[in-house]
């Protein structure tokens, strides 16, 4: 079993750690933010929908759900997809390769009451799931902890010496394997660790928290979803948040929403909404960080071995998070799986 260090510790980070200890690893998780999930992780919209990303991604997602499920964090919500007139052909796209079934327009103001005479198009996937993912956070890091691993908030990584020698807050480890899960900093870290960067891309997408629309109680509502993911909104503790779904391409940063991103993003929303926007109580940004083929990047480095990829979870870093784990248990004990090719950081070298 070997010593394996842990950078970053988002959901990425600390479900390797998890599934690494289980595997009877010594771990240890470096965060150079003073809590978990401070990131991308704390700045999601919670969702789990199997249909959501390429090949690759279902298939990772497929074996996530059931353990997501077995650690009691699921809880239903469903999508609908909604279109006005000039979007149909974004729909038939969403209708044939998300999982939605075409539904009458009073079966979906059944659902969700203040749709507009705008849409002319609804599509209904009942499987989608509400995430818990603060619970998904703890219920990692606690079964990390519980196998013995140690979690470091407040420990940025600012060395990597081959061999493996990881300096964090002033200090040195010495370790077998170094796994990089830094998210949007990915790159930046195997660049420390003198690994070429494969060439990650933090997209930034921005999120309103607005009260819940003419005072309804929208506790029940599925998400609701602009056709071509042109926008989408969901309840959140009794309100509504409403995301404009950009993918504006950002350095990695502490990112913060745009203004005229979020108004342009709220108009999308309110052409098919009855109930005007009036007030938005708060919003936030986070990063969705893809590889070029927007599939995950599992597996070691092959110019460099005892380094280790978890990266590019882009919108999917709860939905795989398991599954994206075991496939790098896989990878440190180097057995192949069907998926390794398609992870592998090779395929970009
Ligand atoms: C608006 C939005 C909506 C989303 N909706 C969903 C959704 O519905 N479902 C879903 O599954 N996913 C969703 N996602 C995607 C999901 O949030 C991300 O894929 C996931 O959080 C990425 O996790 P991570 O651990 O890779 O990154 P992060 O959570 O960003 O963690 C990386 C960590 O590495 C740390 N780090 C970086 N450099 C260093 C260093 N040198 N030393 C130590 N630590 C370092 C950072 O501080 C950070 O905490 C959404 C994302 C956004 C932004």
């Amino acid at each position: 079993m070997s010593r394996i260090a842990v950078i970053g510790g988002g959901v990425a980070g600390l479900s390797a750690a998890a599934a690494l200890a289980e595997a009877g690893h010594q771990v240890v998780v470096f965060e150079a933010e003073a809590q978990l999930g401070y990131h991308a992780s704390g700045r999601s919209a919670a969702m789990f929908d199997e249909h959501y990303g390429n090949e690759t991604v279902r298939a990772l997602n497929r074996f996530t759900g059931p353990v997501l499920d077995t650690m009691g964090v699921l809880s239903p919500r469903g999508i609908l997809a909604v279109a006005g007139a000039e979007d149909i052909a974004l729909f038939k796209a969403d209708v044939e390769g998300m999982g939605f079934e075409p539904v009458a327009l009073d079966e979906a103001r059944a659902l969700i009451p203040i749709l507009s005479d705008r849409v002319q198009f609804a599509g209904l996937y009942r499987g989608a799931m509400d995430i818990d993912t603060d619970a998904v956070l703890q219920g990692f890091a606690r079964a990390a902890r519980e196998k013995g691993a140690r979690v470091f908030t407040d420990a940025r990584v600012t060395g990597i010496r081959a061999g493996w020698t990881i300096v964090a807050d002033g200090a040195e480890h010495e370790v077998d394997m170094v796994v990089n899960a830094a998210g949007a900093w990915a790159d930046r870290v195997a660049v420390m660790a003198d690994v070429a960067p494969i060439g990650l891309q933090p997209y930034r997408r921005s999120m309103a928290r607005l009260p819940a629309p003419g005072g309804h109680d929208v506790r029940a509502w599925p998400m609701l979803f602009g056709a071509g993911e042109q926008w989408y909104a969901k309840p959140d503790a009794g309100g509504w948040i409403v995301s404009p779904a950009e993918e504006d391409a950002v350095d990695p940063m502490d990112a913060w929403a745009d203004d005229m991103v979020l108004a342009e993003g709220l108009a999308r929303y309110e052409a098919h909404v009855t109930e005007p926007v009036t007030r938005v109580e708060t919003n936030w940004a986070g990063l969705r960080t893809f590889a070029p083929d927007r599939a995950l990047v599992i597996g070691e480095e092959p110019t460099s071995p005892g380094f280790f990829w978890l990266a590019g979870q882009g919108g999917y870093g709860f939905q795989t998070s398991a599954g994206a784990a075991a496939q790098l248990v896989e990878a440190v004990a180097a057995r192949p799986t069907a998926l390794a090719k398609a992870l592998s950081p090779a395929r970009f070298r």
